[in-house]
This record gives structure tokens, C-alpha cells and sequence, in this order.
């Protein structure tokens, strides 16, 4: 299936672009040094409306397609990822509440998000499980018209500054809720953040939960649907990650050419070896590959089609593909890629992100295979 851009598509990819080579770009060292993000990020990235993009104008939004989304997340996954993956576990609320939310939700929850006044974050992972979705373990049990809520979420991206959670808690038996509410209701207690290998700036942690008491309207549609709402966004999110991939592959594809015309051995620039020729033909061949996958699978879920297959093979196609290529890219900066001298070095940390979180590679070869065999 071919895709081209439309021409709104392209006014937003050159103007993304533009601001995230100006406004972005010279953050990303402060960004590396501190692990934190500056205040000034988000406001940007309001400026941007990022947040607002794929939403109709009714909710706030930009009233624009997924792809031009889809678009920025690549033009700004190819500066900075940490700043591409900010307004995420927002933007996947924003969709969960258009999907599943009542009129008063939308109205209470998701304008705000779209707007880029309210951020928050995605409670699903725990410490005993990320990949397997009926093995977790906090409970939501209604109490007149409250659910209470105890348990402990961990991974959880932003959960230090958010003002809403998405939040996943097994009901009935094994069957589960999704719920949205307000960070500030007693009970919702950040814990310990990560450590992270890349990724400079995101902050992701702990929640514990003890006797949080959210309103029983809150639950997203049914309060046995939350696997449904699960999977529906995490297909919609895997188009994303692999956008992220696709930029950050990108960006060491460009750092290996850049690098390849300076250096020079022998009298000669590095990128008049055939063998280096060969490694950035090789890069090259990779991204427009990723890149293909990732613009039709956006493109169809623009169409409404069914993505959870294409998804699953876009996300696990380009975030292999993103390590790979910052690999090979490593290897042409040689020892200088190994110091924090050179970019590369930052994005070798930072791809390794996708392969593992948000749907393991595994985990995307299980969706596969159930697609293919259903
Ligand atoms: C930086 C970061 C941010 C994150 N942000 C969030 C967030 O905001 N919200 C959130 O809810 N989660 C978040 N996560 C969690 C992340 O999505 C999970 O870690 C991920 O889904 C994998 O779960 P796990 O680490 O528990 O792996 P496990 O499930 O323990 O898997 C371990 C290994 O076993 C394999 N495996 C497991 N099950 C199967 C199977 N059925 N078949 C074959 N192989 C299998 C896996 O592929 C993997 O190799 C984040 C993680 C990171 C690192």
C-alpha cells in the first residue's frame, strides 16, 4: 500500500521540524547532565499543541489526523526521545476518554488533557507483571459509590507530576476496570523512581495505592472492560513508539553520515571506504523499511481499519531496527562513539527503550502469531 503525505501533513512535519531543531535541540545537554526536565519543556510543548493534535477542535485539539501526529512524534524523537515520550501517557488517556469516557468525563478530564492544562499518567505495570494483563494485582472494590483501590503500580512514566492516572484494577474475579481520577484524592502515593539506562528526564516510579477512593462514574466504560481498553490504546500507542524508534534510527543515520564525512583516515574521509559505505547503505535500507511501517499503519489507523497486527509488527520492526541502526552507527563513529563527546552515544541508551517497555519485542511476536491464527 503506498502513502503519501498530505499537504497539511507536510506543513506540520516542516514546522515540527523547525521547532524542535530550535526550541528542543539546545536543551538536550542540560536534559542529559540534570535527568530532569527543565519547566520550560512543557510549555513548549503546548506551544507546539502536540498534545492537541489528533483531537477534534470540540475537545480542544488541533482537529488534525493521527498521522500528522505520528509525524511529530518522529520529527521530535529525532532531537530529543525523552521530550517525544513527555505527553504520552496524556495523549493515551485523552484517547482512552474519546473512546470509552462519557460526555462528563470528556468534558472534566479530556479538554484539559488535550489542551495541555493537566498531564498525566498510565497505571498498569507491576512488580510482578508487565506482560501478562490477567496477573496483576490491585484490587478496585466498590463501596457505595466509591471504588477503593490498594496496590502497588511500578514503571509508572510521570507519576510524579501528574494531575490524572488511567488507572487498571482487577473488579470481578479476574476480569478488570479502567478508571480515570485526580492524583490529589488521598491514597495516591508516588514511591521510588528508576534508574534508567537512557532516557535522560523521564521520570518513572513507583505508585502505591492505599484505600484510594475514586467515585464510581469514573470508571472507563464498563468496570469489566478494562482489558479492552487496554489493548485498544496500547495499538493506538504502538504506532507511536514506533514513530519514537523510527526518529531516534533516523537521527543515527544522519550522525553516522555526518561523522563519516569528517573523520579522516589514511588522508582520506571514512566515507570514501567501501566498508563504510556499505554500513550507512545498510542504515539507510533499515529506516525506510521502519519508515514505511510506520506511515502505513498510521495511515490505515487514519482509514479506521484494524491495527493490533500492523501495530505489533510496526513497533517490533523499528525498535529492533532503532537498535541496530544506532548500533552500526556506533561502530562508524568508532572509539569516539563510545564517549558522550558525539550523539550517538545518547541515542545507543535511548533505543534500547522501545524494545523493552510498552509491550516487550516478545510480547509483540504474541500479538502476531494471535492475529495470524485467530
Ligand atoms: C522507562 C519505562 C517506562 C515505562 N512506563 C510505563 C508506564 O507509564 N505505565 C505502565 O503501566 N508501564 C510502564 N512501563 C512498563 C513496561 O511497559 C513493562 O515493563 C513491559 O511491558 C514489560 O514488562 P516486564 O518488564 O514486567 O517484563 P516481563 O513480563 O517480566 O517479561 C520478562 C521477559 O519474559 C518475556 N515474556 C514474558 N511473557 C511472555 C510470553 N507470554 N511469551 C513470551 N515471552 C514472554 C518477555 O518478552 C521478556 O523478555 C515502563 C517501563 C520502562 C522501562
Amino acid at each position: 500500500m503506498a502513502f503519501e503525505l498530505s499537504e497539511e501533513e507536510k506543513a506540520i512535519k516542516k514546522s515540527v521540524r523547525e521547532f524542535a531543531r530550535k526550541e528542543f535541540a539546545p536543551l538536550v545537554p542540560q536534559i542529559e547532565e540534570e535527568n530532569e526536565f527543565p519547566p520550560v519543556v512543557w510549555e513548549k510543548l503546548k506551544e507546539l499543541r502536540i498534545m492537541g493534535l489528533l483531537f477534534e477542535e470540540e475537545y480542544g485539539g488541533v482537529g488534525s489526523t493521527f498521522t500528522s501526529f505520528i509525524v511529530a512524534v518522529e520529527e521530535i524523537g529525532q532531537v530529543c526521545p525523552p521530550i517525544a515520550n513527555l505527553p504520552m501517557e496524556g495523549i493515551m488517556t485523552a484517547l482512552a476518554l474519546r473512546r470509552f469516557g462519557t460526555d462528563e468525563q470528556k468534558k472534566k478530564y479530556m479538554i484539559p488533557l488535550v489542551k495541555g492544562e493537566k498531564r498525566a499518567c498510565w497505571a498498569f505495570t507491576e512488580p510482578s507483571t508487565g506482560s501478562d494483563p490477567r496477573a496483576f494485582e490491585t484490587r478496585a472494590v466498590l463501596d457505595g459509590d466509591e471504588y477503593v483501590f490498594n496496590g502497588t503500580k511500578r514503571f509508572i512514566t510521570g507519576v510524579f507530576s501528574a494531575d490524572l492516572v488511567t488507572l487498571f484494577a482487577k473488579t470481578k474475579g479476574d476480569r478488570a476496570g479502567a478508571f480515570v481520577a485526580e492524583t490529589d484524592r488521598a491514597g495516591f502515593t508516588p514511591g521510588r523512581r528508576e534508574r534508567l539506562m537512557g532516557m535522560r528526564g523521564l521520570a518513572t516510579g513507583d505508585l502505591i495505592l492505599e484505600d484510594f477512593r475514586v467515585p464510581r462514574e469514573n470508571v472507563l466504560g464498563k468496570d469489566d472492560e478494562g482489558f479492552k481498553v487496554l489493548l485498544e490504546i496500547e495499538a493506538e500507542s504502538r504506532i507511536r513508539s514506533a514513530a519514537l524508534s523510527l526518529g531516534m534510527a533516523q537521527a543515527a543515520l544522519d550522525e553516522a553520515v555526518a561523522y563519516s564525512k569528517q573523520r579522516h583516515q589514511r588522508g582520506h574521509p571514512i566515507s570514501e571506504f567501501l566498508t563504510i559505505q556499505w554500513q550507512l547503505a545498510e542504515m539507510a535500507m533499515k529506516v525506510e523499511a521502519a519508515r514505511y511501517l510506520v506511515y502505513t499503519c498510521a495511515y490505515q489507523r487514519d482509514q479506521g481499519k484494524r491495527i493490533r497486527k500492523d501495530s505489533a509488527i510496526a513497533k517490533l520492526f523499528c525498535s529492533t531496527t532503532a537498535r541496530e541502526v544506532a548500533s552500526i552507527s556506533l561502530q562508524v563513529h568508532g572509539c569516539y562513539g563510545y564517549t558522550k563527546e558525539f550523539n550517538i552515544e545518547r541515542i545507543y541508551r535511548d533505543v534500547k527503550l522501545n524494545e523493552v517497555a510498552g509491550g516487550n519485542a516478545d510480547i509483540q511476536r504474541v500479538i502476531i502469531a494471535n492475529e495470524l491464527l485467530r
